[in-house]
């Protein structure tokens, strides 16, 4: 049985009016008397809808996405990931006059996630799902077999919540080793889950004094550069080099202290890249390029070097080998749990302007690492 509209309207204003005035009766508390509107809010808020057209996708191939309405008509409606330390937004968009919207977002972060479409402000709408970005391997290894970098205990990483912009000098190595470093580049970005952008062709080489600076629209530079340029690869015997460049103090998403890397680099010996002794490849029967490079990034992003034999971040190259005679140029679970917590596992980064404790306000960056 139903009741026309309008006999519907008033009966429930009725019913909540007298629901009110007992309340009031009851306790004259201000609160308790705005009960009935807060129950009008409640009803308006149970009219949103959202359906989830994408969650599972292999990491790469694939982007969160949902269509659906929200209440209150046009709002700003929010894709946003959980994280330690609050919600962090990836994708917006405006829905419709009438609340209809349809969204999508990159959420290229190995693993699973809590991710919900929200609007914020009158008529405050939420929605969580489970969403889940599958390897496109089989990671090998023990998860805990990882290191992180730090100064007296504090870690040093790049903010999570921020894309990182990176360009590559390719000079040397020509478009061949511009798509290569891309392509390592972007298992990185995996693994982190840290957004990343291609700025383009640098000339630059860093590690060459004690001050690398890179201009204001690089967080990353990804340098190739021979033995002549850099003496450092023949008297450490490396076959690259990686880490920050610029550190400040900041808090992550749990409060603790962090080093936050607002520029880093890399850089690989052309010397050897052109020698026989490693493959420019990302599987084969000699250790890959792929591999040295998978490791300065993981030092770049703040991994120090790792117990574990089978994992990329393991001090020495070419122990890679799996069973099968083939190398392979893969993060191992070590390394990817590492790279979770440098990258967005950690929440996103504020600023502070100095430790309280006594740390220095900055530091000079560490030595970067073979
Ligand atoms: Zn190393």
């Amino acid at each position: 049985m139903t009741l026309p509209r309008s006999v519907r309207v008033v009966a429930a204003s009725l019913v909540l009016g007298l629901a009110a005035a007992l309340l009031v009766a009851v306790s004259p508390s201000p609160a308790l008397a705005g009960l009935g509107h807060h129950g009008q809010h409640d009803k308006k808020r149970k009219k949103g809808k959202v359906v989830w057209d994408s969650t599972s996708f292999y990491a790469g191939s694939g982007a969160v996405a949902a269509h659906g309405k929200v209440p209150g008509g046009k709002k700003k409606v929010k894709l946003q990931v959980k994280l330690p330390g609050g919600w962090h937004t990836f994708a917006s968009t405006k829905s419709s006059r009438k609340g209809t919207f349809s969204i999508a977002g990159t959420l290229n972060w190995y693993g699973s996630h809590k991710v919900r479409v929200s609007t914020s402000g009158r008529h405050r709408f939420n929605r969580s799902t489970k969403v889940n970005v599958f390897y496109t391997y089989a990671p090998r290894g023990n998860p805990a077999d990882h290191v992180f970098l730090n100064h007296q205990g504090v870690r040093y990483s790049f903010n999570p919540c921020k894309t990182v912009r990176y360009a590559v000098n390719g000079d040397d190595v020509g478009p061949f080793g511009v798509l290569f470093a891309q392509m390592v580049m972007a298992q990185t970005s995996m693994a982190t889950g840290i957004p990343v952008r291609y700025v383009g062709l640098s000339h630059q080489i860093p590690f060459q004094t004690d001050e690398t600076r890179l201009p204001g629209n690089q967080d990353l530079l990804i340098a190739f550069a021979d033995e002549t340029e850099m003496p450092d690869f023949v008297t450490r015997s490396a076959l690259g080099f990686g880490g920050p460049v610029q550190l400040r103090p900041a808090r992550d998403g749990r409060h603790r202290r962090v080093w936050e890397a607002t520029q880093s680099a890399v850089v690989f010996d052309t010397n050897k890249w052109y020698g026989t002794d490693l493959e420019q490849a990302f599987v084969g029967k000699k250790p890959l390029w792929g591999e040295v490079m998978l490791h300065e990034f993981g030092h770049a992003f703040g991994l120090d070097h790792s117990n574990g034999p089978d994992q990329i971040m393991y001090w020495q190259a070419g122990n890679g080998v799996y069973p099968d005679g083939y190398f392979r140029a893969l993060y191992g679970a070590g390394d990817l749990a590492g790279l979770a917590t440098d990258g967005l596992g950690q929440g996103c980064f504020r600023r502070v302007t100095r430790f309280r404790d006594g740390a220095p306000a900055r530091i000079a960056a560490p030595r970067p690492l073979p």
